[in-house]
C-alpha cells in the first residue's frame, strides 16, 4: 500500500514507489528535455498541457522518484490520461524507452494507489470479461440478443442510454453490430499449405479478436495458406495479457503470457503471427516482460523472436496466388502498436499495393492515435471518443471509400464512430481486404456493416 510504502525512507527521502521494477534511472535519464515528442503526442495535442505530454510525464515520475510528490490522484490522472499510444517513442531522437516506464508505472499505480470503489469495479469488470473468450463469447450472446429483439435502438429512443455511467455508455456504443453475424465456427487446428509449403506458421486469434472479429483470422488463415504456408491454431491459446497490463494488473498478465508460451511452443513452427497489432507489439515483448523468470525468460525470449505480423511474413514470401482488382480507395489506419511500437508502417501497405485497383491514400494525422489504445476508450471514455471523432474528421476528408488497419480495438472504434456520423464507409483488416483479392469472392462491399 503506498502508505507503507511512503513510511519507508532512504536518505530523508519519502519513497513513492515499491521495488518491485519502479521506473529505471537509466530509462528516465535518456530524455534530455528537447520537446521534440510534445507535437506527436494525443494529450498534449488536445489539451496543450505540458504535464499531459510525454516530457512532463518523465519529470514527474522523476519528481516521484526524488520523493516531491505523491500517487495524488491528480498525479495518477496524468498517467491514466496516457494513451500508451508511444508516437513519442517515434518522435524522440534520444531513442526514449517509455512502453518501459509507462507498463512499469501502470503497475506501480496498481498496486499502489486506492482508486475510488466504481474505478475499482469497472477496471475488475474488463479485466475479468475483456481477457476472458469464454466469458467474451456470453457477453457476445446476450449483445446479439439485445440487438436482434430490437432493445438497442428502443433503449436509443427512449435515450435509456443516457441513464447509464460514461464508461458504460461507451461500452454500449463501441459494441459492434452481432444481429446480422452469425457467430463464427473456431478455426480448425491445422490448415493445409496450397502448393508447394514454403513455411509452417502458428496463428494467435485472440480473445477479443476471436469473438468480434474473429472473421481477420479466417481470412488471415486463407491468405496464409494461398501463400504456401501451413497453418497451425492451437486451441487452447487464451488471452495474450495485453489489457491486463494496460490495466496494471502485471502478476496477472505475466500468468497469461506463461500460458501462452506453454500453448505455442510445442508447435514448433517457423513463425508465430498474430493480427491484432496490440497484441502483437506485446508478444514480443514477453522476452522483456519475463526477464526475472528463470523458468521462462529464455523461452519467452525464443518465442517472441517467433512472433511477426502477417505483412511482416508475407514480405518473405513474394506473391505466389494471383490477385483479382479491387477498385476501390482505401485509407490506409496505422494503429499505433504497428506503426510505433512495432516500426511497421510500410509492410501492410505493400501487402495492400499487391492488389490491383485498389488506390491507397494517406490519412491526414496518421501517426496521431484514433483513441481506442487496448481499453483506454472505455477508461477514458471523453478523451477516447474526442480523438475517435478526429480520426473520423481526417478519414471523411480523404474520400476514401473503405477504412483499412491492423488491429481489432482501432476496427470498432472507427467503425463506431463513422457508424455515428452517418458515414458508410465500411472498416477491414488489411487481410481481409487480401483475402478478397485472391478468393475473388463477390465484391468488397465499401458500406459499414455495424
Ligand atoms: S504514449 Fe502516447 S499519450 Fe502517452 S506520452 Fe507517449 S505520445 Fe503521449
Ligand atoms: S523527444 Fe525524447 S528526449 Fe526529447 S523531450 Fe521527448 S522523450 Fe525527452
Amino acid at each position: 500500500m503506498i502508505e507503507e510504502a511512503v513510511a519507508t525512507a532512504v536518505d530523508n527521502k519519502p519513497r513513492v514507489f515499491d521495488d518491485h521494477h519502479p521506473p529505471a534511472a537509466d530509462l528516465l535519464n535518456a530524455c534530455v528535455h528537447c520537446g521534440f515528442c510534445l507535437q506527436t503526442c494525443p494529450t498534449y495535442t488536445l489539451w496543450g498541457k505540458e504535464m499531459d505530454s510525454p516530457r512532463g510525464r518523465i519529470h514527474l515520475i522523476n519528481m516521484a522518484m526524488d520523493g516531491e510528490v505523491g500517487l495524488t490522484e491528480l498525479y495518477v490522472s496524468h498517467f491514466d490520461h496516457c494513451l500508451g499510444c508511444l508516437a513519442c517513442v517515434t518522435a524522440c531522437p534520444s531513442g526514449i524507452q517509455y512502453s518501459k516506464l509507462i507498463e512499469a508505472m501502470r503497475s506501480q499505480v496498481e498496486r499502489l494507489y486506492h482508486r475510488p470503489l466504481g474505478e475499482r469495479i469497472f477496471r475488475r469488470m474488463i479485466a475479468a470479461t475483456f481477457s476472458r473468450p469464454k466469458r467474451l463469447r456470453k457477453l457476445a450472446a446476450a449483445l446479439r440478443a439485445y440487438q436482434s429483439l430490437g432493445l438497442q435502438r428502443l433503449a436509443h429512443t427512449l435515450h435509456l442510454t443516457g441513464l447509464l455511467p460514461e464508461s458504460l455508455r461507451a461500452m454500449e456504443r463501441l459494441m459492434p453490430d452481432l444481429s446480422a453475424k452469425e457467430s463464427s465456427a473456431p478455426l480448425p487446428s491445422r490448415i493445409a499449405a496450397q502448393g508447394e509449403k514454403r513455411r509452417t506458421v502458428a496463428l494467435v486469434t485472440g480473445c477479443v479478436q476471436s469473438v468480434f472479429t474473429a472473421q481477420v483470422s479466417a481470412a488471415a488463415a486463407r491468405v496464409l495458406a494461398a501463400e504456401g504456408c501451413e497453418v497451425v491454431v492451437p486451441q487452447d491459446q487464451g488471452c495474450c495479457g495485453a489489457l491486463l497490463l494496460d490495466l496494471g494488473q502485471e502478476k496477472e498478465a505475466l500468468d497469461m503470457a506463461r500460458k501462452m508460451i506453454d500453448a505455442f511452443e510445442p508447435t514448433k513452427v517457423d513463425a508465430i503471427v498474430v493480427n491484432a497489432a496490440g497484441c502483437g507489439a506485446v508478444l514480443k515483448d514477453y522476452g522483456y516482460l519475463l526477464r526475472d523468470d528463470p523458468k521462462y525468460c529464455d523461452r519467452a525470449m525464443a518465442f517472441s523472436a517467433k512472433c511477426k505480423d502477417p505483412s511482416e511474413i508475407l514480405a518473405e514470401l513474394p506473391p505466389r496466388a494471383p490477385r483479382h482488382p479491387i477498385a476501390l480507395r482505401v485509407g490506409f489506419h496505422d494503429p499505433c502498436h504497428l506503426q510505433h511500437a512495432q516500426g511497421l508502417r510500410e509492410p501492410p501497405r505493400a501487402m495492400l499495393r499487391t492488389i490491383p485497383g485498389l488506390q491507397l491514400v494517406e490519412l491526414p494525422e496518421s501517426a496521431l492515435c484514433c483513441g481506442s489504445a487496448g481499453v483506454y476508450n472505455l477508461l477514458q471514455p471523453e478523451t477516447g471518443y474526442q480523438l475517435g471523432e478526429r480520426k473520423v474528421h481526417n478519414i471523411v476528408s480523404t474520400h476514401a471509400q473503405v477504412v483499412a488497419t491492423g488491429n481489432p480495438g482501432c476496427q470498432l472504434q472507427i467503425s463506431a464512430l463513422l457508424n455515428e456520423k452517418g458515414q458508410q464507409l465500411r472498416v477491414m483488416h488489411y487481410m481481409e481486404l487480401l483475402d478478397q483479392s485472391i478468393s475473388g469472392n463477390g465484391s468488397v462491399q465499401a458500406r459499414n456493416h455495424r
